[in-house]
């Protein structure tokens, strides 16, 4: 997170064109810090759902809030206690992400217990749940007795992509607030000021489709533009059977590729930590006690990150069927000459070829291809499977 804050903007600075919101989690800290002074509640609540696409912002907004309400001044962006929100290490503010694919009842259930402490601070106790929507069943009634009888000074904060996603129970007794996308502009104007060249960011901006922190990937990553390149190359060149069956592989391998990147460095340093942990390297009484449960703990956290590698694999060729959604919506929105700006930047001329070469009809047909392809990948087809049916979907409808 960078500091680009507009002066006085203070802790919701990093949001980007989300005004309504902003003004409406102003109004509930001013109205929190009215409770804590023993005034009536004119606007506090303490469970809050924070929905909006990808990208939008909703677990920036989410920590805003949760700086907003811990902050002795509402949220001023520079004191102790925003600096220790931000940078993940205030007291009483518990983040929480899930391991691997999904929340377990285990962590969930240490997660309650952890909530009911008095806050340190003496303000509030803020648990902020990112990817809500990934509670398993079982953790998510654990979740739901917590939010029902909260303490007194709990907060609890969830994010998720849409409140359906979330079982009823849990949902109707949350606060909404939803973000929007943000304009392509805005993001732009973000990226500028972060240093990039104002082309540079708009074109980043709309090629991300409002998702901010793949704007700004693609912006400054040379590694993951050339990757979105590699994916917008794929669509001219699905001409037949063995091409698009090469094509598959190549998404899926990508994919791997991209995730492993990333899974390579959060493995190592956890491992390194939890050896450390262990004492390792020294001798003595307890030593052999201790290597047999750094084995154990190594294989527990050997299995969440393997869970992990999953999540960040999915989630990277997830990205990939995104892109080649947006390309083929340009193709479409060519075809039925809807004025909308083009999220294909450097890919222009093939949109226009397909657009012309093809029907409106197809297109929509390809667009649902890949749609499903999402589908069948959130339902645990393996992945080349899933994209093979895809592209050969795609490959066969350029004949239309
Ligand atoms: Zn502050």
């Amino acid at each position: 997170m960078t500091a680009i804050a507009a002066p006085g903007a203070g802790v919701f600075g990093d949001l980007v064109g989300q005004d309504a919101v902003v003004a409406e989690l102003r109004g509930a800290a001013a109205a929190a810090s009215a409770v804590l002074r023993g005034e009536p509640n004119t606007g506090m609540t303490h469970a809050w759902l924070f929905t909006g696409p990808p990208g939008s912002g909703r677990s920036v907004a989410a920590r805003a809030f949760a700086a907003a309400l811990l902050c002795p001044d509402g949220g001023c962006g520079h004191c102790p206690s925003c600096h220790q929100v931000r940078a993940g290490t205030h007291a009483d503010l518990l983040l929480v992400r899930p391991d691997g694919l999904s929340y377990g009842v285990k962590q969930t259930r240490n997660l309650v217990l952890r909530a009911a402490g008095a806050p340190s601070g003496g303000r509030w106790q803020v648990v902020l749940f990112e990817d809500a929507d990934r509670a398993t069943e079982q953790a998510a009634n654990a979740l739901l007795k917590a939010i029902e009888e909260p303490p007194p000074r709990t907060v609890w904060l969830l994010c998720a992509p849409s409140a359906e996603e979330l079982v009823t129970t849990i949902r109707s007794r949350c606060r909404l607030v939803t973000l929007r996308t943000p304009p392509a502009e805005a993001i732009a104007e973000v990226l500028t000021a972060e240093g990039v060249t104002p082309d540079r960011a708009l074109t980043a901006a709309r090629a991300a489709q409002g998702h901010i922190g793949r704007a700004r990937r693609l912006a400054t990553d040379a590694d993951a533009a050339a990757r979105r390149d590699d994916v917008l190359a794929v669509p001219p060149r699905l001409t037949g059977l063995g091409p698009a069956l090469s094509a598959a592989a190549a998404l899926v391998k990508a994919a791997q590729a991209e995730a492993d990147a990333i899974t390579a460095d959060l493995d190592e340093p956890e491992r390194g930590a939890l050896r450390r942990a262990f004492g390792e390297g020294s001798t003595g009484k307890g030593v052999a006690k201790a290597v047999r449960g750094v084995a154990g703990a190594m294989k527990d956290l050997e299995d969440r990150q393997k869970s992990r590698a999953t999540r960040l694999k999915r989630d990277a060729l997830d990205r990939a069927l995104l892109d080649l959604a947006a390309f083929y919506r340009d193709v479409l929105a060519l075809q039925v000459a809807a004025d909308v700006d083009l999220a294909s930047a450097g890919h222009e001329a093939d949109v226009r070829r397909l657009a012309e070469a093809t029907s409106a009809e197809s297109t929509v047909r390809r667009i649902q291809a890949v749609m499903t392809c999402r589908e069948r990948l959130e339902l645990n087809v393996a992945p080349l499977l899933a994209v093979e049916e895809m592209t050969l979907a795609l490959a066969a409808g350029s004949r239309a």
